[in-house]
């Protein structure tokens, strides 16, 4: 596609939308041992929980498959999509320091994120994640950099410039890995706990989820969003998923909840975000889902995705980023011929 006036737009909506943000600060207060959010109230106040936008922000791009079953307008849930196989994706995480190196996240810090990115989108017993659905998607720090060469999946940068940035100044096209093999972890200073990029957006340098360093990972940071899930809620719309507040209440029932809301039926409608972690209804006397891992509420509250949004992450996996993923069957890994450009052409990789 042609993305340079996508890229412009972008740089427009990000420097407008995302300055008073930054210039109402110093919303993050540096403390001994680290930096903290002054008060959990103040995402709330600065709208900055999720800096994801809006579906229909930038203009959708249809896969090969046409029609889409998981657009950004409609949801088809189809047993093809069932959690079956495991879907593997490779990860990197780029750490992004400031100049004087805050920031620099451990590598058991990231390690535990892609810990918690499993328990979550595996649903791993015994685990915070296990009340959720087994969506069967794996992540994985990648192996193999894009030259072929070993890595252990982090890359390390300092640069003031790109500290706070929150896609003005150019750390995604400059650090970013191919984004149709990997997905492309961000973390940095961003006036936002985290943001991402819907696939059905198209595929390009946009692509990738940034999240604040403070809320990557398993942490002892005091506050909400120390316990990894700004990265699961983040990646949900990587897969493709909505907030349940999208566009506010929706149709109820189906078919219309497909075609409205968050674009499935088995969320609750939501009028609006939700924090904390408060048993309250909503839409008429529905129960808000603060367990959902795509509400606002608190780490701790999340704690599922439902079975129709595993169904929707894997049909947008299957469509809209069908060489990012390996998938493992039977013992075996298996891996789509993407050099190739064949994408039904699937060929044992390993053991
Ligand atoms: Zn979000």
């Amino acid at each position: 596609m042609n993305t340079r006036p996508i890229m412009l737009f972008l740089v427009l909506v990000v420097a407008a939308n995302s300055a008073p943000a930054v210039a109402e600060g110093p919303v993050w207060q540096p403390l001994t041992g680290g930096m903290a959010w002054t008060a959990p109230v103040d995402f709330v106040a600065h709208g900055a929980r999720c800096g994801q936008r809006a579906p229909h922000e930038f203009p959708e791009v249809l896969p090969d498959a046409v029609p889409s079953d998981c657009t950004l307008g409609a949801t088809s849930i189809l047993p093809e999509y069932e959690p079956g196989d495991v879907l593997v994706i490779p990860v990197v995480v780029h750490v992004i320091t400031s100049g004087s190196g805050t920031g620099n996240l451990s590598d058991a810090v990231i390690e535990s994120q892609i810990d918690v990115l499993n328990e979550d989108y595996l649903a791993l017993p015994g685990t915070p994640g296990a009340l959720g659905t087994d969506a069967a998607i794996r992540f994985e720090l990648a192996t193999t950099d894009p030259a072929g060469l070993p890595t252990t999946g982090i890359t390390r940068t300092a640069n003031d410039t790109w500290w706070n940035d929150s896609d003005e100044y150019g750390f995604k096209t400059t650090l970013g890995w191919d984004q149709n093999r990997y997905l492309n972890l961000y973390t940095n200073n961003t006036p936002y706990l985290g943001y991402s990029w819907f696939p059905q957006w198209g595929i390009g340098w946009e692509d990738g989820v940034v999240i604040n360093y403070q809320a990557f990972g398993r942490t002892s940071i005091p506050w909400p969003y120390n316990l990894g899930r700004t990265a699961t809620h983040e990646i949900g719309h990587y897969l493709g998923l909505l907030h349940p507040f999208e566009g506010g209440c929706g149709i109820a029932t189906s078919p219309g909840c497909y075609t409205s809301a968050d674009l499935i039926c088995d969320t609750n409608p939501d009028a609006t975000e939700t924090y904390g972690c408060p048993a309250t209804t909503s839409c008429g006397g529905y129960a808000v889902p603060v367990e959902n891992y795509m509400e606002y509420t608190d780490d701790a509250c999340m704690e599922l995705f439902s079975a129709e949004q595993a169904n929707r992450m894997r049909c947008s996996l299957i469509n809209y980023r069908p060489n990012l993923y390996t998938i493992s069957s039977s013992g075996e890994i298996f891996s789509n011929d993407f050099e190739a450009g064949n994408l039904d052409a699937w060929s044992v990789v390993s053991p």
